[in-house]
């Protein structure tokens, strides 16, 4: 049986990295960026001015002058006025600095009468102060946002600031969520006393949504052979990835294996040492589709998603990872078994800025309204089975932010 890191290894290793396409730079939030975007010009691109007041030269200032004729305005947007020796020029914040200017002095700290504009007395005028300099922040030509990055709502600032209508981004994978088993009754339909209420197809979908795939679909298929076959043959046909949960274990009615390999969809493994999610099934269709197929217990559905299939679809999208995350654990836990164990937790912080790991109990694995509470789970490893509180453990959220 392989180690989760084993598994995962195997998972990354069978994903291939999707094409990408160009969006509109409008619609690109949340996409994976597949170019650099470099800065159209140098930021600020003109000597900015940073205050409300007037504009004049130091030499004139050094020279005793305290007192300046108005020679005209300059307000953001306009063009660059030429200031006259002995004189000032109103400038407004966001204008470029008028041309042989270099001393700002704010509106508040100014007297003006007759078209004349008088310093306070004692005020201390320093040279290019309030005076943002051409290609401060960056110059023509930087790398602004790189390969790899999610395109958060700050990005979508610096792609319009370079001047970019179109950005190149990793195309999103088509995913088919399956869910399988024949107790299983969608929300909105009648269901009998011995009948299941189906949640892994809409938390599976809503779980990709939230790291940004938005393009997957669920459908429900019965525990049932040819049923199997048949639509599973048509989703290996139009998708890319099949994320299945149920019917991987050893009961009489797990079929999704035998059915998987049947349709030519090479079996990569079977099984991790890991609580929850031991049963996963993992694999390759013949046009490179990867097809995972998760427990159906709800706990180990979500856990194994997030732990395996979100991170195969961030290879896909060459989407930079987040360096690892750690949390402290607030009590002793105790997991005997030779299994990575995946503990749900809630977070907290101490007042020491550490992060929190409170362990919440699920009752089984198929005890998901538990996991509401759940910011992410914390992995303790296979070969350990005493965990002391204030152990520094792997953190994995639901939803990485
Ligand atoms: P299975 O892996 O098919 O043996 O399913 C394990 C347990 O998870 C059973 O109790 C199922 O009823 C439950 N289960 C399987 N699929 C779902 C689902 N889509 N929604 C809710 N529970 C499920
Ligand atoms: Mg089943």
């Amino acid at each position: 049986m392989l180690t989760t890191v084993e598994a995962l290894q195997a998972v990354l290793a069978a994903t291939e990295v999707f094409p990408s396409e160009v969006v509109d730079a409008s619609q690109s939030t949340g996409r994976v960026l597949r170019q650099v975007i470099r800065a159209e010009r140098d930021q600020p691109p003109f000597d900015r001015v940073m205050m409300d007041g007037i504009a004049f030269a130091w030499a004139d200032y050094e020279s005793g002058q305290r007192s300046f004729p108005i020679q005209g305005l300059q307000a953001a947007g306009d063009v660059m006025l030429t200031l006259d020796s002995g004189h000032c020029i109103e400038i407004m914040t966001g204008a470029a600095l008028p041309k042989n200017a270099d001393c700002i002095v704010p509106v508040e700290r100014i007297c003006v009468t007759d078209g004349t504009a008088t310093l306070e007395v004692d005020y201390a005028v320093k040279k290019d102060r309030f005076v943002h300099r051409r290609g401060s922040d960056y110059v023509e030509g930087a790398r602004l946002l790189t390969t790899g990055k999610r395109i958060s709502a700050l990005d979508i600032a610096v792609i319009a600031s370079c001047g970019e209508t179109d950005v190149e981004v990793a195309r999103d994978p088509v995913i088919r969520v399956i869910s399988t088993g024949n107790e299983l009754v969608a929300a909105g339909e009648a269901i009998e006393p011995h009948q299941i209420r189906s949640s892994n197809g809409p938390a599976v979908v809503a779980l990709l949504a939230s790291h940004g795939y938005e393009r997957s679909e669920h459908e429900h298929i019965l525990d049932d052979v040819n049923a199997l076959k048949n639509r599973l043959s048509e989703h290996l046909e139009n998708a890319e990835v099949l994320i299945l949960s149920g019917g991987v274990s050893m009961g009489k009615a797990d079929y999704v294996p035998a059915v998987l390999a049947d349709l030519g969809v090479e079996m990569i493994f079977h099984k991790i040492s890991q609580r929850p999610g031991k049963p996963m099934w993992f694999g390759k269709g013949p046009q490179g589709q990867i097809v995972f197929a998760l427990p159906g217990n709800p706990v180990s559905a979500l856990v194994c998603c997030r732990q395996y299939v979100i991170p195969a679809l961030a290879k896909a999208g060459s989407e930079t990872l987040r360096p690892p995350e750690f949390a402290s654990l607030s009590m002793n836990i105790s997991f005997k078994p030779s299994l990575t164990c995946f503990q749900p937790v809630k977070l907290l912080s101490n007042a020491a800025g550490q992060t929190l790991a409170v362990p919440v109990k699920t009752n089984t694995s198929g005890d998901f309204a538990s996991l509401s509470i759940t910011d992410g789970y914390v992995e303790l490893p296979k070969e350990q089975s005493e965990f002391a509180v204030g152990s520094a453990v792997f953190l994995h959220r639901w939803i990485a932010h």
